[in-house]
């Protein structure tokens, strides 16, 4: 996601770009199914980190134009949880009203619907007045997206109000299909998948990084460039040790389950019930997609989370290891029983809340992956970059809409530095992806899901809703 999106923000701007990726096609790390416009699964994290996701959130939909599934999303909190609705209320608040100066200072900002429906709240009453109502083959207000779950979520077991947030989804694949696209068009832009970088090595005689990298064929090659942009997500503490640039950091492994509700009723929004992270109540997530698929996270140690999967690293590593039950996973495939056994406890989890939910199936294999935080603190969402060395970046996001902010902060750098001129500033989003923005909406779904099979998943994954 990151060395995809920095590659299109410099190659747009004309720069001459290697771009190095080991798998077989771009934005190949981690899910990314939630577009967090505003960070309000996260009741943990700083008003100033919701309020960057949100910023980063909209600029990411003005690039990334048909990646975004536009559904809302409803966040609940059950009765034997120790929160309340309306500690949640002051920071919604707040979040309306930055995205409202934000649509006032340009209405291109204006990406998640009307400000004011940022969010909307309902009491137990309003959910039993939407109960008799029939679900709306294309819901498109509050009201009609709220309908299917007012009908089948137990209303007894939530305080009130609950909350509907103009939070949408994010297609991991049809970004992929959307910078695949683009950079295909680049001239300037050679991009080498299945292509391993092996070592790195600053020349302090000609200013310059040499990369050695091995390529599918399996032979080594090297080549030389001014400025080296290290975007290995959970690996990138790995080249960190190869250009002895120490970094404190933290790799998550974590994992989502996709599930088939045949029996599934009305278009849903994505319904989000908040619980203690870690604990057997953790979060429950069920993330829609269309044809009755639908992605599901449980934050508890038997569902998304695993027991040592949070590593940090040390004073001789800046590369934290996971034990071989991850690089097993990660390198090459699950068990298959605990891939049944792990989604039939995430059909459960929701179960508990949507008791329908309980004759959903397994849909495919996990979505999942290791992420990194950088620094210590484990609860950190909104990051983007670091420099250290001489002409060295290294991304550190851990959400997918900070992405640009990274590529942005590069710019900026690398302008600094005097390695490329200063662009015009008064370009605006639109203005400084104009490949990106002229691929059409049709290509883009249709080459998604490609990806998406070749990945082993449906292509109902990739296809949009709204
Ligand atoms: C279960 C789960 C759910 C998530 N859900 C969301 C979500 O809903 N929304 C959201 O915004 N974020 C989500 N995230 C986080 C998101 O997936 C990551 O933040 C994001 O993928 C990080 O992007 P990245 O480019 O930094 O790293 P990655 O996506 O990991 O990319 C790094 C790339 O570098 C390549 N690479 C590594 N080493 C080398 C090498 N030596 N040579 C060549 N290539 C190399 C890898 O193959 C990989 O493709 C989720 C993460 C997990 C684990």
């Amino acid at each position: 996601m990151a060395g995809s999106t920095i590659a299109l923000r410099l190659a747009e701007l004309g720069i001459s770009i290697n771009l190095f990726e080991e798998g077989r096609s771009l934005v190949n790390g981690p899910p990314i199914c939630h577009l967090h416009a505003g960070g309000n699964l996260y009741r943990e994290i700083s008003e100033k980190q919701c309020l960057d996701l949100l910023k980063q959130s909209i600029d990411t939909l003005r690039v990334f134009k048909y990646t975004a599934n536009i559904r809302p999303t409803v966040i609940a909190v059950p009765m034997d949880d120790k929160g309340f609705p309306c500690e949640l209320l002051p920071r919604l608040k707040v979040l309306n009203d930055a995205y409202s100066s934000l649509v006032t200072l340009d209405q291109r900002n204006k990406v998640l619907g009307e400000p004011s429906d940022y969010f909307t709240l309902y009491s137990q009453q309003d959910l039993e007045r939407l109960q008799q109502l029939d679900n709306p083959t294309h819901p498109v207000t509050p009201d009609e997206w709220m309908i299917p779950v007012a009908k089948s979520l137990q209303l007894d077991q939530f305080k009130y109000p609950i909350v509907m947030v103009q939070e949408y989804g994010l297609s991991v694949f049809r970004i992929a299909a959307t910078t695949a696209l683009a950079l295909d068009q680049m001239v300037n832009c050679h991009t080498l998948t299945s292509t391993k970088v092996t070592n790195v090595q600053y020349e302090s005689s000609s200013k310059q990084w040499r990369i050695t990298y091995r390529t599918s064929d399996n032979s080594e090659q090297r080549c030389h460039v001014d400025y080296l942009i290290n975007a290995c997500g959970y690996r990138s503490g790995s080249i960190d040790d190869l250009a002895h640039i120490p970094r404190e950091r933290m790799v998550e492994f974590k994992a989502a389950y996709v599930t088939h509700w045949a029996q599934c009723e009305g278009e849903w929004p994505e319904l989000i019930i908040h619980g203690e992270r870690g604990t057997p109540k953790g979060m429950a997530q069920l993330t829609p997609y269309p044809n009755g698929y639908f992605q599901l996270h449980g934050m508890t140690q038997d569902i998304t989370l695993f027991k040592d999967g949070l590593v940090s690293s040390s004073k001789c590593t800046a590369q934290p290891v996971l034990n071989a039950s991850f690089q097993e996973k990660l390198n090459r495939q699950w068990p298959q029983t605990e891939v049944v056994e792990r989604t039939e406890r995430a059909i459960k989890h929701v179960a508990q809340y949507v008791h329908s939910f309980k004759d959903a199936e397994v849909g495919g294999k996990p979505l999942f992956g290791a992420q990194q935080i950088p620094g210590t603190d484990p609860t950190l969402r909104a990051a983007d970059i670091s420099f250290s060395g001489c002409n060295y970046a290294r991304s550190e996001i851990v959400k997918a809409s900070s992405a640009l902010s990274a590529a942005d902060a590069i710019v900026a750098e690398l302008i600094n530095k005097q390695l490329i001129a200063q662009p015009d500033k008064s370009n605006a989003r639109e203005q400084s992806f104009p490949i990106t923005l002229g691929l059409s909406k049709d290509e883009i779904v249709s080459y998604a899901e490609k990806i998406a099979e070749e990945r082993g998943f449906p292509a109902s994954l990739a296809q949009p809703i709204g």
